[in-house]
């Protein structure tokens, strides 16, 4: 028996530094630490029962024994640590220091073994057949130290079987099972040591049998299952410190694998899930997520699962299920969402205060223009008729003619100014439309020159235009925002040219010969010999309210707006805008514009020497309709008059309502031929009394025309109006042309 004993410590001792060596040999992290800390102590303690088991005297094995517990008092404490870590639990740092004191605490009490008496309290050295023995009564300190290996064993076991247990990687399982098995026999020969139950552990350390099982099996666990291997290891620990839940299911849909995320993502991983319908839950969850592209929330975080099914010959033998925590993602989406509807909210509120600015502005030019129309008329008339007039009379009538050119002027100065406000707000709100349509040439170019001729000769400026008479005669384009671009560029060349000339040119980039519904692009050069713009200045010149030198230019009135609103309105044709300039001798714009080519014909010789261009004729009423009846419905009274007197030439029968609810009791008793209707009224607004006259009982008006008629001038007004069931929109300050054209149109047709 002796030597049996003395062949298995020696198997032990070789098998202990085998695995301490292999600790060394994958050296790394805390699990090969812990490991050979454990074997290190363990070594210690069988050399030293070595060196106890040829003892003859009792001082001998007491120094031996002393010896041994160098390495003994701490196994316990290096075989938890190392489970613990096998199972991926971390033991607080301080109760790995107070485990460690009291491990010394212990130690010093075996040190003075004899002179304490407080680990032994009586040892009597014995040979017991072979075998030298001490046997002892334990002191208080020898049962508080078999108390805490106690313990030590049963958190072992504990960490152990539950990871066992949790664990779904089929070789960690097994692996896990092994070192259960080794932490059996270790724990098993303890307590038959310690209370005796077999006649060898009279005389031995049974334990040292323990020792040897346990190292034989943790050598399997290392080597066969890989226990050390410093790649799968690693792998797991990356897989581990991943955002992302990784899980892995079998054929049959059964959970074999999943990372630290996932498990607190699904805690249920952790359950034993017997008859499946934990993990079904899960993976329907998952499949409808990602169905439905919808995101999975979990405990405040979101995640999004997707699934890579794992394939092996052609056959599928699983499916890994990969779960992004995209919180912060959708956190900064939900933020984004935020701030744009904050800034749709500022948004709105911006228009609704460009529309109301809009209106309230609007509707005080338009009885300033309108009256001053009026004071024209009135003028032209006096100085027409033939009665004789005094030289004071004739000076007065004179200068009234010009204070209501001044008048007229400074008005439809603020009215653009409006205008390019409300242009800037549609193009920031994307709202701007073209209209494109069939248009000629001819007329755009009549249109604009004939307007900038005038400019140019009252400022004593020479005006020359140049265009190619090979050009189209009819294209294919939104011709109002064409003529308000190259209007605004020759507006800017007259207002910044003191003296010289300004030209326009008009070419194709395109040889001739033009073809029907092909592409050209259409060329307009504008040169001035003015101020011109410092090369410094050159890029804020299409910006937004830039104006350039202002002291030098405060004299001239603008709002820095035009070229911004000129580019962006070419870019929306698909053209582009550039421009050239010499400081001190003048400027060049480019402005080409794609255009569809609709009619071939050559526009020819083209004179801007327009007849009567810019020139303000005498007013003449463009029709007359003295048996049309018309109502006219405004909450504003002067806007009543104004109406009535700017139609009195056309001998229209004219009814006034200042309210919705009179302009109902008068479509009651009369039959009108057309109604013009104001939009923003008190109690009941224009659309609500156009649509009670149309339902009218016995109503005489229920098909009369309704034209709405409204300073309300923002994005897309027209379109809502008509929508609304208005038969047409004219916007304030009414001009007195379109007014009289649109009664017209629906008169003719009454
Ligand atoms: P504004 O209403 O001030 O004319 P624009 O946007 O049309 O606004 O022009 C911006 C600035 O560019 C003007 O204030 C002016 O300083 C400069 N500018 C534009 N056209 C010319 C030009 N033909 N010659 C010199 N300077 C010009």
């Amino acid at each position: 028996m002796y030597e049996f004993v003395l062949v298995s410590l020696y198997f032990t001792i070789i098998g202990l530094f085998a695995v301490s060596m292999f600790c060394l040999s994958k050296w790394g992290g805390r699990l090969q630490t812990y490991l050979f800390f454990n074997c290190v102590a363990h070594l210690v303690y069988n050399c030293a029962y070595l060196l106890m088991m040829h003892a003859k005297d009792q001082q001998t094995y007491v120094t031996a024994l002393k010896i041994g517990y160098l390495g003994r008092v701490w196994v316990g404490l290096a075989m938890t640590l190392f489970v613990a870590e096998l199972c991926g639990k971390q033991i607080p740092r301080f109760l790995k220091i107070i485990a460690g004191v009291f491990d010394m605490f212990v130690y010093f009490f075996i040190l003075h073994l004899e002179s304490t008496k407080l680990y032994y309290k009586k040892m009597e050295f014995v040979i017991n057949g072979d075998f030298p023995t001490l046997p002892h009564s334990g002191g208080a300190i020898y049962y508080c130290f078999t108390l805490l290996n106690l313990f030590y064993a049963y958190v072992c076991m504990h960490l152990i079987i539950a990871a066992f247990v949790r664990e779904k990687n089929k070789t960690a399982k097994k692996r896990n099972l092994t070192v259960m098995f080794a932490l059996i026999a270790m724990c098993l020969s303890y307590i038959i040591y310690f209370f005796k139950l077999i006649p060898l552990a009279r005389i031995f350390d049974t334990m040292i049998i323990g020792y040897a099982i346990c190292t034989a099996l943790m050598l399997i666990a290392i080597i066969k299952y890989k226990m050390l291997d410093a790649t799968s290891a690693a792998k797991n620990y990356a897989v581990d410190e991943l955002s992302e839940g990784i899980i892995v299911v079998d054929a049959d849909d059964q959970v074999s694998y999943y990372n630290k995320p996932a498990l607190s993502m699904f805690p249920q991983l952790a359950q034993t899930d017997k008859t499946g319908v934990l993990t079904q839950r899960m993976l329907d969850d998952f499949e409808s997520a990602i169905g439905s592209g919808e995101p999975i929330k979990r405990g405040g975080r979101i995640y999004t699962p997707r699934a890579n099914p794992l394939m092996e010959n052609g056959s599928r033998i699983g499916t890994l299920y990969s779960l992004s925590d995209d919180s912060e993602h959708y956190r900064y989406m939900e933020e984004l969402r935020e701030q744009k509807r904050i800034a749709d909210q500022a948004n709105r509120a911006k228009s609704l205060f460009l529309a109301n600015m809009s209106h309230e502005i609007r509707t005080p030019i338009n009885a300033v223009l309108g009256f001053n129309e009026m004071i024209s008329r009135e003028c032209d008339k006096v100085t027409a008729s033939d009665d004789p007039k005094s030289p004071a009379v004739a000076e007065a009538l004179g200068n009234i003619e010009t204070y209501s050119e001044n008048i007229g002027g400074a008005g439809n100065n603020l009215l653009s100014i409006i205008n390019s406000i409300l242009d800037l707000s549609k193009i920031e709100a994307g709202k701007m439309d073209l209209s494109e349509d069939t248009y000629n040439l001819k007329t755009l170019l009549k249109d604009i020159t004939g307007m900038i001729r005038f400019r140019a000769e009252e400022k004593g400026l020479g005006f020359v235009t140049d265009v190619a008479e090979s050009l189209p005669s009819e294209l294919y384009g939104d011709m109002v925002r064409i003529r308000q671009v190259i209007i605004n560029i020759l507006t800017n060349s007259v207002k910044y040219t003191d003296k010289g000339t300004v030209w326009l040119t008009v070419r194709a980039k395109e040889a001739e010969p033009y073809e029907k519904d092909r592409m050209l692009t259409l060329s307009f050069t504008i040169r001035d010999t003015g101020i011109g713009i410092r090369k410094e200045d050159m890029q804020k010149l299409f910006g937004s309210f830039e104006r350039l030198e202002l002291e030098r230019n405060s004299t001239i009135e603008g709002t820095g707006l035009g070229l911004a609103i000129s580019r962006q309105l070419v870019s929306m044709m698909g053209g582009k805008i550039e421009a050239q300039s010499e400081y001190g001798k003048g400027s060049t714009f480019t402005i080409d514009l794609p255009q569809k080519v609709v009619e071939c014909e050559p526009i020819g010789n083209f004179s801007s020497k327009a007849e009567n261009a810019g020139k303000n004729e005498p007013y003449k009423a463009s029709f007359t309709a003295p048996d049309a009846k018309v109502l006219v419905v405004d909450d504003t009274k002067l806007n009543l008059k104004l109406v009535k007197a700017l139609l009195r030439d056309t001998k229209l029968a004219i009814d006034t309502a200042d309210s919705g609810s009179e302009a109902l009791e008068l479509c009651a008793q009369n039959a009108y031929d057309l109604i013009l209707m104001d939009q923003r009224m008190p109690n009941m607004d224009g659309t609500e009394t156009m649509k009670q006259i149309r339902s009218q009982e016995n109503g005489q008006n229920r098909e009369t025309p309704v034209i709405c008629m409204t300073a309300d001038a923002i994005i897309g007004s027209r379109e809502r109006y008509l929508a609304e069931g208005f038969d047409d929109y004219l916007s304030k300050p009414i001009k007195i042309n379109e007014l009289e054209q649109t009664l017209k149109e629906h008169l003719n047709g009454a």
